[in-house]
């Protein structure tokens, strides 16, 4: 379990290290700005939408390690996607960090995002690794009011 616990707190800080999709895209259809004063994040979530689907989702940002692992992290999930399937993955991951009950294949469509079920026990992370989700989900769905946790 302890190397389990390691080999999470590993891909958070490669993520936090090194953000993959980072930096805001030539023509992006769609934005949105989030920030959590509790701890500081910021975050710009950019989209490009063919449809209603995601052909690109990148972000730019500054923020503690788990902000940033979880967009990171959520931009490789969400890439590909349609509206539908990331509002479902949206679902799932808030359900996981904030500790209601996660069913098997909901987890499993998780994968590595698994990861964050560890800041369910501390409030104030669970701000920090859902910072980015609500920001793609107000890009999603034109919401134009910058997103705050609080
Ligand atoms: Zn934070």
């Amino acid at each position: 379990m302890s190397n389990l616990r390691e080999l999470y707190q590993e891909l958070i800080l490669d993520h936090n290290k090194n953000p993959r999709n980072f930096g805001r895209p030539p023509h992006p259809t769609h934005e949105a700005h989030g920030y959590n004063p509790l701890c500081g994040d910021r975050v710009t979530v950019y989209l490009s939408l063919d449809g209603d689907r995601v052909e690109d989702v990148r972000f730019e940002g500054k923020g503690c390690a788990i902000s940033t692992a979880s967009a990171s992290m959520m931009t490789q999930m969400l890439k590909g996607k349609t509206v539908a399937e990331c509002d479902a993955i949206f679902s799932n991951f808030h359900d996981l960090v904030t500790g209601k009950s996660c069913p098997v294949e909901s987890l499993n469509q998780l994968g590595k995002l698994a990861v964050f079920g560890g800041v369910r026990d501390f409030p104030a992370r669970v701000k920090c690794a859902t910072l980015a989700w609500h920001t793609v989900q107000a890009a999603l769905h034109g919401q134009t009011d910058p997103v705050s946790t609080e």
